[in-house]
């Protein structure tokens, strides 16, 4: 399973890059396997931050002075930025939210809102609660039927049912492009295919799949891409909704207040043009322009590099978790066993272990890793598990951060079991 080429990939060099990695935990290096919850930040975006904050901080499109109009082309500078990254088809199609559930919230209520009763929208059990709760309120609100596709035993959206899940009413798919839980990739063509064939929008939970690599929103087909800034080596409170401009044009705002208007009289609102109909209210300026500089960041990376590399650590997770698996049998592994269809993302269960417990006894050791339910319970209700373990890798993690890990997994078993 970790078979996987050796790479020339620089991992020291990426590595060096990143502060937080001077520093010690309980007397450790730093082996920091969450990036999947929040991943790290680099100098270069540390850096732009500090920069606009010292030298460009004003309010955005207001005031008429020079720090306003530096700040507001920084701003307007970080959305092509993210553009660029997405491949996007103009800047205007990127909003700026506050998070992934920022930018889902925002298609459900304004999206949800020119739904009918008897309309439908399609989810999956592999869903983040950020993709499932938006679209409960929806249904409660607007007597929508809410849909869902089912996981496979891996872990992954079951697309055999998509046939009988999308008909004529639905409106909208929405679906992750990979499981924060299992790890498993979306395929994305045929939830596209199945919803161009009865006229629904595809939206799809970027928030795992844009910290490894570039991301084409026009290749990809959707109408709606959501993510977050902070696992993308960016800071957090931003986040972006992109989505195609005749998807966005359509839509009714969300928030109301400054900036996401054209004229107010104290009779009616005439509303501004995608993205800034959606950006009511002060944006989170710096956050931007920190987000704008990680995704240059991230781009100028050996990405195919990285991603063969992140794929080798994750081969050797999976590999070590089932070297201790054999020796005891009580590992369960969740997710796709086939590299190629999962991202760095590797959670377990043990049995007879809360995954808290392991958590706490691996911090001791330096590794950072994320135990609990991930917002996920009704993915970990079909596994039949109250929660995982889950070890996610990213660019600039390295083959001690694994050593660590499999070696600090070993002696935490040792101790919690008889
Ligand atoms: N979707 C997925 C797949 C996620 O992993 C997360 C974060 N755990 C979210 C949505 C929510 O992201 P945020 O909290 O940044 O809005």
């Amino acid at each position: 399973m970790s078979n996987v080429d050796a790479t020339d990939y620089h991992v020291a060099a990426v590595r060096a890059q990143f502060p937080i990695f001077e520093r010690e935990v309980n007397g450790q290096p730093l082996h920091y396997l969450d990036s999947a919850a929040t991943s790290q930040t680099p100098r270069a975006v540390l850096d732009a931050i500090a920069d606009h904050e010292m030298h460009h901080r004003a309010n955005v499109m207001r005031s008429i002075h020079r720090l306003a109009e530096e700040a507001t082309e920084a701003f307007e500078n970080a959305r092509g930025q993210v553009a660029k990254f997405l491949n996007a088809a103009s800047a205007q199609e990127v909003v700026f939210t506050s998070g992934t559930t920022g930018a889902i919230n925002l298609v459900a209520y304004a999206f949800g809102s020119t739904l009918q009763t008897g309309d439908e929208i399609v989810i999956s059990q592999v869903e983040h609660h950020s993709n499932l709760v938006p679209w409960q309120m929806v249904r409660d609100r607007h007597g929508v039927t809410l849909k869902v596709l089912p996981a496979t035993l891996e872990g992954a959206v079951d697309l055999t049912a998509l046939a009988e899940i999308v008909t004529p009413r639905t409106r909208l798919i929405a679906v992750t492009h990979g499981s924060n839980v299992s790890g498993a990739k979306t395929p994305v063509v045929p939830v596209v295919e199945a919803a161009r064939a009865v006229g629904a929008k595809v939206l799809l939970d970027g928030a795992q799949r844009t910290p490894h690599g570039p991301v084409d929103v026009q290749a990809l087909g959707v109408d709606f891409y959501a993510f977050s800034s902070h696992k993308t080596f960016g800071p957090n409170g931003v986040g972006v909704l992109w989505g195609r401009a005749d998807a966005l044009d359509t839509l009714p705002p969300f928030l109301g207040g400054g900036e996401m208007i054209r004229t107010v009289t104290m009779e009616e609102t005439i509303y501004a043009d995608p993205p800034h109909r959606f950006e009511a209210g002060t944006p989170p300026i710096a956050q931007a322009v920190g987000l704008g500089a990680a995704l240059t960041w991230l781009g100028a990376q050996d990405l195919a590099g990285a991603a063969q590399h992140e794929r080798r650590l994750t081969g050797r997770l999976i590999d070590g978790l089932g070297d201790i698996d054999n020796n005891r049998g009580l590992v369960r592994l969740i997710g796709p066993r086939e590299l190629n269809d999962r991202l760095p993302v590797v959670s377990f269960a043990v049995d007879g272990l809360h995954p808290h417990d392991i958590c706490q006894l691996l911090d001791g050791h330096g590794v950072a890793l994320r135990g609990g339910h991930h917002c996920a319970q009704p993915l970990m209700d079909f596994f039949g598990l109250t929660g995982t373990t889950r070890a996610s890798v990213a660019l600039y993690n390295d083959d001690s951060d694994v050593d660590a890990f499999l070696s600090g997994l070993d002696a935490a078993i040792d101790l919690l079991t008889p």
